[in-house]
């Protein structure tokens, strides 16, 4: 086990670094086009490829890394590029750690490489949990995967929504419900191959904010998938679903479902991605109030200003410290007992909420043009506290955790 540190070690402040440099050099600078355009910023991502960025190994290398700092590090640095360019590029590992959390090394070798395609021909995945009737009350999903044991195959049909990437993805990754009667604990998850018939992209949305990223509904319609496309296989959905039918008798211990093993291990990252959007709107701010005078000084001059400044990095160094202690008990297998995960998805969240928002004040009128980044920083951060579980929901994990009870 790798001890808790808060010093990046030599060859991690070197991949930061280089991470950095291309988040100033190559995503910041694009960041505003792609946001008008509400397109996914296919030569940005093309670019990342290209470079070792957007890659399995790139990946892989930073989720396996012992002191669990890697991916929080990664997903800080693009991030303060640019949310919706960012969420481009990482967005295919929200699917990769679906297949990684529930799948077979069979499964995680055949599908993975395929989601990232090469640098010559990319390609992105979908991860797609979320219905229609079925954002935080997960259990609500209607979405069926019923077996067909004589061409061992699945047949999947439903509708999902909100799915980053959904229709354009090479691969998605579908949750869906094998056996209705046991609530959450009756999901499994699917991999959809590219090409497959029955599958295709309904609604795009158009949103406030991390407009570079593809969000649309996904229909699915008698989309058949070979046996060997249930994450995990067979056996061990079949064992499962025996544990949760019996536990569900007896009223014994709970079951993780496919999904939420998904959003346990990704929600640390996702507090990194606020933090590095709360970074980016603090340095601007900085900046701004050094040099913007009124009243023949420096507004950074005004206590009033300045104080706001010292919140907003105090904020945004606490948030970083809860998503480094929950990213390195995660990757040491260091069970989330005070919802640890939760707790740093939330404040982060939060905190990139609150001080984009300082920082569109700080630069006055300027902060609320496009001209400044601030103002799209600030419509980016409100999506971290929707996806991946809302604020109310991360209070709601917390509350159960640490009461035992079980709070609506
Ligand atoms: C841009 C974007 C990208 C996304 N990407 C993906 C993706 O790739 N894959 C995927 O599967 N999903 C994705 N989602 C879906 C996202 O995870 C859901 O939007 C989120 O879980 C909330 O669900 P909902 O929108 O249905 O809100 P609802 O569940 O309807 O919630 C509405 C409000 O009610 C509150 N609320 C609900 N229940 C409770 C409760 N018990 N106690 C207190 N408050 C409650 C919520 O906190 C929220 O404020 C994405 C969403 C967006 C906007």
């Amino acid at each position: 086990m790798a001890e808790f540190t808060m010093e990046l070690n030599d060859e991690q402040k070197e991949v930061r670094d280089w991470l950095h440099g291309f988040a100033a050099d190559v995503i910041r600078p694009a960041a505003a086009e792609w946001d008008e355009r509400e397109e996914t910023p296919w030569p940005v991502i093309q670019e990342a490829a290209k470079v070792g960025i957007y890659s399995l190994d790139f990946y892989a290398q930073q989720y396996f890394d012992p002191t669990g700092l890697g991916i929080p590090m990664a997903m800080e640095e693009l991030f303060w590029g640019d949310a919706g360019i960012a969420l481009s590029i990482v967005g295919t590992g929200l699917a990769a750690v679906g297949v990684l959390a529930n799948g077979t090394e069979e499964q995680i070798g055949t599908w993975i490489p395929q989601m990232y395609g090469d640098a010559n021909d990319v390609k992105v995945a979908a991860f797609c949990s979320s219905e229609p009737d079925a954002g935080s009350d997960v259990a609500s999903m209607r979405t069926r995967a019923v077996y067909d044991e004589a061409k061992d195959e699945w047949v999947l049909n439903g509708t999902k929504t909100w799915a980053t990437n959904g229709g354009i993805a090479n691969v998605h990754v579908v949750v869906a419900v094998v056996d209705a009667e046991l609530g959450s604990k009756g999901h499994a998850s699917f991999i959809v191959p590219p090409n497959t018939p029955g599958l295709s992209q309904g609604q795009k949305f158009k949103k406030h904010g991390i407009r570079a990223s593809h969000t649309a509904e996904v229909v699915l319609e008698n989309v058949r998938v070979p046996g060997s496309c249930l994450l995990g296989g067979k056996e061990k959905l079949d064992q499962r679903l025996a544990r949760a039918r019996e536990r569900a008798k007896t009223g014994g211990e709970r079951v993780k479902n496919a999904a939420m093993a998904t959003f346990e291990a990704s929600r640390p990252a996702v507090g990194a991605m606020a933090v590095g959007t709360a970074r980016a709107a603090y340095e601007v701010a900085l900046d701004y109030a050094k040099t913007r005078e009124q009243f023949g000084r420096p507004i950074i001059d005004n206590q009033g200003v300045a104080f706001q400044l010292a919140d907003m990095r105090t904020s945004i160094d606490a948030a970083r410290l809860l998503v480094w202690r929950a990213s390195w008990m995660a990757i040491n297998g260091k069970q989330f007992t005070a919802a640890e995960g939760s707790m740093s998805k939330l404040f982060a969240s939060e905190t990139a909420k609150k001080v984009t928002a300082q920082a569109v004040q700080i630069l006055g009128g300027n902060g609320y043009t496009r001209e400044y980044p601030v103002e799209r920083m600030h419509r980016d951060a409100a999506i971290y506290t929707i996806f991946e579980g809302t604020s109310e929901i991360q209070r709601l994990v917390i509350a159960r955790t640490l009461s035992g009870m079980s709070i609506r």
